[in-house]
């Protein structure tokens, strides 16, 4: 019989990611098709508090691991912590979110309890009564499932594929976990992150807005308007909140000399050599709709495109809409709709 672990560290505010909620979801849905339960582990300064939080959500026992060594991102105490939890609840399969904590931290704990990571997988399920994940392969073209002999078994889980478990609060009975070797030479000082306005990639946004190449190109009076392109996409991205993707040649530009659009790195780049987000609704602009960039597109579910050109590739069945419209006079107008 697998003993399946739901595992999660706690939030700088006490609660669980939507992350974590989604990874427990997954762990509930492969526990009742393997008919077998599941427990919950949890890490951070007050896993007790966060454990209330889930009471009612099935698990038949928590495990917690508290204390200040925990409230902070640090590989050293996050593989000590997973590590202890993962023994005192005999895991055999252990579920995560493949957040940047976990995914940091998990393959250290594996490595020292003999067993395997799955890292990035989006389906899971109990085929022919063995448990079996799903995963994609080569930047998101084909997608393979497979099981393993070897426990424990660790699972990484992508965001936006299971719905948000939301955990009728309660009071949990909290098995605490001592971590033996939870000792430390690293001590964060400090963490800096940009403010709500800077930060341009949301992965939980409603939308998706792509930027293309068109936006820094002469546009009908002969010049290009790079700074006003700058001022319409972030004027928009902030009021929408929505999270900014950028074409590969808008991208490169900065290497090649040209003007170019300076909150844009190389992590907004979606496509074949760069990101799959996931998102409700995609609006791609100035962006000529080229395959290798629309593949990163897949998980995108209701795409929209504003290009000059009718033939562009979005017209090719790539999207649902097509604007035949200049981006500029369209961001523009749809900019002093949002106020
Ligand atoms: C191996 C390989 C991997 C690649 N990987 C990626 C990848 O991961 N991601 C990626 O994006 N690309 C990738 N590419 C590049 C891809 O093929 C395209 O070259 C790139 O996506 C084109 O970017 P673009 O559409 O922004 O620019 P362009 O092709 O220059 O298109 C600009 C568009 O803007 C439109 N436009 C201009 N002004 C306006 C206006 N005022 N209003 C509306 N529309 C306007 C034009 O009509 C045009 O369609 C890859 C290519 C290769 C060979």
């Amino acid at each position: 019989m697998e003993k399946i672990l739901f595992l999660a560290h706690t939030e700088a505010d006490g609660a669980m990611s939507r992350a974590g909620l989604e990874a427990l979801s997954a762990a509930k849905k492969l526990a009742g098709e393997l008919g077998c339960g599941f427990d919950a582990a949890l890490f951070g300064p007050d896993a007790a508090a966060a454990a209330n939080a889930l009471a009612g959500c099935g698990a038949t026992t928590f495990y917690g691991a508290s204390g200040e060594a925990f409230g902070q991102s640090r590989y050293a105490t996050d593989a000590a912590a997973i590590t202890a939890l993962c023994k005192a609840a005999s895991a055999t399969i252990v579920i995560c979110a493949d957040d940047s904590r976990l995914s940091r931290a998990v393959p250290g704990a594996a490595h020292r309890l003999g067993g395997r990571v799955d890292a990035h997988v989006t389906g899971l399920s109990a085929t022919g009564g063995a448990p079996h994940i799903v995963r994609w392969y080569y930047r998101q073209r084909m997608s393979a499932e497979l099981t393993r002999v070897q426990r424990p078994w660790f699972v990484t889980v992508s965001g936006g594929v299971f719905e948000a478990c939301s955990g009728a609060p309660g009071q949990a009975a909290v098995t605490a976990v001592d971590v033996p070797d939870a000792a430390s030479r690293t001590t964060v000082k400090e963490v800096l992150t940009p403010s709500d306005d800077e930060r341009t990639i949301r992965p939980d946004a409603a939308l998706l807005f792509v930027a293309g190449a068109g936006w820094t190109k002469k546009q009908a009076d002969g010049q290009p308007h790079v700074a006003e392109a700058g001022e319409i996409i972030l004027g928009f991205t902030n009021k929408a909140q929505a999270s900014l993707g950028s074409s590969k040649s808008l991208v490169d530009m900065g290497g090649e000399g040209q003007a170019v659009l300076p909150f844009l790195t190389h992590l907004h780049q979606v496509g074949q050599t760069g990101a799959t987000p996931r998102h409700p609704k995609g609006l791609a602009t100035c962006c000529h709709g080229e395959e290798p960039h629309v593949v990163g597109w897949r998980f995108i579910a209701e795409r929209r495109a504003v290009n000059l050109d009718a033939n562009c590739g979005w017209a090719q069945g790539k999207c649902d809409v097509l604007y035949v419209a200049d981006a500029f006079a369209v961001m523009r107008a749809v900019n002093e709709m949002l106020g």
